[in-house]
């Protein structure tokens, strides 16, 4: 028997699983994918928007600020990078001026501070924005996360405090059983007296299994450019057009690893289809050419999409269903739901979890991840210092990211840990340079096949059924 149940490992469970480990409770996550943070959580502009933007009230303003606010400690106890390097709307014309003086305005009343700067005083800070832009809206306290392993670190950390995570299990039903819930998954059943449904752009579904609803999930495709580093400060603060019904459109920024994200477009979609198409890519890369002169498109090292779990609502849904108070769904968490996710934690606890179960401090809460190697980072002192005590450090992995044995053995001992080649790439950045695992692929195969002892051909790179290797072309004495 549970005390809570959390459906997702996606920021709003991971972060929801964190809080709630700061307490004696009986936690269980359950997640369909085969690594946490696998569907939207990774996939998204991993910008921590300041808050200016969300209609006044609405909870994804109210939210948005309050996480906003979380993300300096938040980035040092999970040990993510993180950095608040502003953000900046641009504004091509007159009209669009007074745009951006709307958008200052909807910013004070969301407490958020902005500056309107003028043509000059834009140039100045961004030399590679157009010419005839006009004037821009500062706001300082925007930032860049590594989403990814945000979420992964979130729930390294809940698992430290004692929450119990099971990977690759789904929930296919729920019934009500007295006052708990029976969930049944596609492995196992397990009762509980509280779920959360954090479920992603599959909260609906999830929703009906307990009653009707009166909103749904209306998924929108967003498509990225991903460039390679080329030029540390091509860009230096998220540059972003102004906002749309659609969302906040095209934006240019540099990521917490120094490459530059273009993107996203915004089209309705099916559930599940990340495809990209060249049409789409062509508009957003057309409309990053109206801000930014000069992107290096050839410098593309991937493209890629996420899907927006747009509600009905056209704002976040945080609510218990109408018959259960103990079922609580948090629905409709499209963008700002990364920034948001600590403040979408205190609000579910706050509101609804505290008001249905006694919350004891857990006296052994750690608020701190084990602290990862960035071997990179490190001082040539302390790289050697490293390599005396463990030689793994020494033997380069991948060579485009220079990412060591070390690093990806301490993924590798983790409550949270990959178990596929994008799993072990998306933590330690073996894989992600120019060649994009042209050349640490097989390398990083073996290290998974003698950790998990299982045939090469068992290694996935991401999701079930996508096994790289199938059988052996050659078998010979020197030849496994
Ligand atoms: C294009 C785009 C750009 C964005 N940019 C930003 C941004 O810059 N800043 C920002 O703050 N926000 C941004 N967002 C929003 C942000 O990414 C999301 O709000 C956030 O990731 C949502 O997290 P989640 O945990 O709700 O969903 P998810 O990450 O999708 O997690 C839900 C999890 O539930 C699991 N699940 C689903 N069904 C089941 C089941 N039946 N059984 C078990 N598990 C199940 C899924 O596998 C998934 O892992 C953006 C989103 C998109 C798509």
């Amino acid at each position: 028997m549970f005390d809570i149940v959390i459906i997702g490992a996606g920021i709003v469970g991971a972060m929801l699983a964190r809080k709630l480990s700061q307490y004696e409770l009986k936690i269980l996550v359950i997640e369909k994918e085969n690594d946490v943070a696998n569907v939207t959580t990774m996939a998204n502009s991993a910008i921590i928007h300041s808050g200016y933007d969300p209609l006044p009230n609405s909870l994804k303003a109210k939210l948005n600020v309050l996480g906003n606010k979380q993300f300096d400690e938040i980035a040092k106890q999970l040990d993510v990078k993180f950095s608040r390097i502003g953000s900046l709307t641009l504004a091509f014309d007159e009209k669009q001026l007074e745009t951006l003086k709307e958008l200052q305005q909807r910013g004070k009343e969301n407490q958020v501070e902005t500056f309107i700067l003028n043509k000059e005083e834009t140039l100045k800070i961004e030399p590679n924005i157009n010419d005839n832009v006009i004037g821009s809206l500062f706001a300082p306290t925007a930032g860049i996360i590594d989403p990814f392993n945000l979420c992964v670190h979130a729930m390294e950390n809940a698992c430290e405090n004692g929450v119990i995570l099971h990977l690759e299990e789904e929930v296919i039903d729920i019934k009500k059983e007295d006052n708990n819930f029976k969930i049944i998954t596609n492995k196992d059943e397990y009762l509980t007296s509280i779920v959360i449904n954090a479920s992603g752009y599959n909260a609906d579904d999830i929703a009906k299994k307990v009653e009707d609803i009166d909103w749904s999930i209306n998924p929108r495709k967003g498509q990225y450019f991903v460039l390679d580093h080329f030029d540390d400060n091509f860009v230096n603060h998220v540059i972003f057009p102004l906002p749309s019904e659609k969302g906040k459109g095209v934006l240019v920024s540099k990521t917490t690893s120094n490459n530059y994200i273009v993107g996203p477009s915004s089209e309705p979609c099916l559930k599940d289809d990340f495809s990209c198409d060249k049409l789409t890519l062509d508009n957003v890369r057309n409309s990053a050419k109206e801000m930014v002169k000069n992107i290096p498109f050839n410098q593309t090292i991937r493209i890629f999409s996420g899907i927006r779990a747009t509600s009905s609502r056209h704002d976040f849904i945080i609510e218990p269903a109408k018959k259960y108070p103990n079922f609580i769904n948090i629905a409709g968490i499209e963008s700002p739901g990364l920034v948001s996710s600590p403040a979408i934690a205190d609000y579910v606890i706050t509101n609804y979890i505290s008001k249905l179960i006694n919350l004891v401090p857990n006296k052994n809460f750690n608020p701190y991840v084990r602290p990862y190697v960035h071997f990179l980072d490190l001082s040539i002192e302390k790289q050697n210092e490293l390599i005396k005590k463990d030689k793994d450090f020494s033997k380069l992995i991948c060579n485009c990211e220079k990412v060591t044995l070390g690093e990806i053995k301490d993924v590798l001992n983790r409550y949270v840990k990959p178990s596929t080649l994008k799993g072990v790439k998306k933590r330690t950045r073996a894989g992600f340079g120019k060649c994009q695992s042209g050349f640490c692929q097989s390398n990083i195969i073996d290290i998974l096949s003698t950790f998990y002892q299982v045939d090469k051909t068992k290694i996935l790179y991401d999701k079930i059924n996508s096994n790289i290797l199938f059988y052996k072309t050659k078998v010979g004495e020197n030849n496994d």
